[in-house]
């Protein structure tokens, strides 16, 4: 897929019995998808500002301060994106069963709990 950062890393699926070694990749937001997001919610706060013209007594603040805020807030939110993961896909074998699995989380963190899907025995992924 066009602009698509991703790179392939070892992990360590163990069982309570048994370790495997897998891999997984981790999929980050490309320059593109930072902008595009920072924009949409720049706008967001700019359409929100606006709207609260309708809200008595607050808008004299909400108005201008939202309209001032939004492209901070986009700038923020591109940095803060920008290269940032964005999910995590993995493939390992079962340590006991030796089934094959693919895992996809919407976060990537230090450790990741699964089932096996033919045993169901509890395995956790380890980054190596
Ligand atoms: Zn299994």
């Amino acid at each position: 897929m066009e602009g698509l950062v991703r790179a392939t890393h070892s992990m360590q699926a163990a069982s309570r019995d048994n370790e495997t070694v897998g891999s997984y990749q981790v999929e980050r937001y490309t320059a593109r998808q930072a902008r595009n997001k920072a924009v949409k919610i720049a706008l967001g706060t700019l359409l929100v500002a606006v709207a609260s013209i309708i809200l008595p007594g607050i808008h004299f603040v909400s108005v201008p301060l939202g309209v001032l805020a939004s492209p901070f807030i986009g700038a923020y939110y591109y940095r803060s994106l920008n290269g940032a993961p964005k999910s995590m896909t993995g493939d390992f074998v079962c340590p006991d069963c030796h089934a094959a699995n693919q895992v996809s989380a919407p976060r990537v963190s230090a450790y990741y709990e699964t089932r096996c899907v033919q045993c169901q025995h509890e395995i956790r992924l380890t980054p190596l």
